[in-house]
């Protein structure tokens, strides 16, 4: 019989955030596969614990996922720890999971600490629907169709972001939401600096473009108004057609694209686009 595959949140930061059923399934588990086994043997050490580690990291999930779902099938019990928060959630964890569910071997989560939950829930924007992003891809085009998609997202949207690259997100996310769109920047969450700075993301940019981010942030942005109250118009779709031409669409792609995020017809922006 296979052993069950345990996905083990641990702190983002205040060590106080583990609780008895994370320190017992540790305790249980017949080995831990780590993202960082340095991180997380600091973890262990704290706990008073200790348990023969692997990796499992977003270098290895190939060969590493296929260790530790032969070691499952054989009937050992694993916890699979991420260096802070929940695993599987934009981490490797998801593929493990998927794997795991693929040939039915059992998989057990544990709740506990996750940034994205954290956030929203401090951010002082409308939880009542949202949409988690992630990060934003390196790669301009990627990038630039992933923020393409959310234009018209009414549900409040959260991003994950590394310091380095926070000035280039709240440039392009001012750009793409507009510069008087309300956003929380979440930092260092349950760490002694915690801050929530509620503001737009103009003004996030600015401020970002001159002074150095330090620490984790989650960036919790507004959703768009409700379409009936800013509808699109011709010129928003053209503008629109426009861009998604340069970034190498077809004309037909890049109406067709225009015309759904922007709620226009698409054979009147494609007469429209094909008469400029
Ligand atoms: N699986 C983890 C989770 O959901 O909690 C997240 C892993 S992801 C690789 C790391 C990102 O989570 C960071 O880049 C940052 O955006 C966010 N994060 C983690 N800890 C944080 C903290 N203490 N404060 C703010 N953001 C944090």
């Amino acid at each position: 019989m296979s052993g069950t595959l345990y996905l083990v949140p641990t702190p983002i930061g205040n060590l106080g955030d583990i609780s008895r059923r994370i320190v017992e399934t540790l305790e249980q588990a017949d080995f831990i596969a780590a993202e960082d086994t340095r991180v997380t043997v600091k973890l262990l050490n704290h706990l008073g614990l200790k348990k023969p580690m692997v990796t499992y990291h977003r270098h290895n999930t190939g060969w590493g996922g296929q260790a530790v779902l032969d070691r499952l099938q054989a009937g050992e019990n694993c916890a699979l720890v991420t260096d802070a928060g929940t695993p599987a959630i934009s981490d490797p964890g998801e593929e493990l999971v998927a794997r795991c569910a693929a040939v039915g071997v059992p998989v057990c989560a544990i709740p506990g600490p996750c940034a994205l939950v954290t956030a929203l829930a401090v951010s002082g924007q409308p939880t009542g629907r949202f949409t988690f992003e992630g990060f934003l891809a390196m790669n301009k085009k990627n990038r630039r169709a992933h923020l393409d998609a959310l234009r018209g997202e009414e549900r409040t949207m959260i991003f994950y972001e590394a310091p380095h690259k926070l000035a280039a997100t709240l440039r392009d996310l001012a750009e793409v939401f507009g510069p008087d769109r309300p956003v929380s920047l979440c930092r260092e969450l349950t760490k002694l600096h915690e801050e929530v700075r509620r503001t737009t993301l103009g003004q996030a940019s600015a401020w970002y473009q001159e002074n150095d981010p330090k620490g984790e942030f989650v960036l919790v942005v507004r959703g768009a108004e409700p379409a009936g109250e800013a509808e699109a118009t011709l010129e928003d779709g053209l503008a629109l057609v426009d861009r998604l031409r340069g970034e190498g669409l077809s004309l037909r792609d890049a109406v067709k694209r225009a015309a759904k995020e922007l709620g226009l017809s698409r054979n009147q922006l494609y007469d429209a686009a094909v008469n400029l």
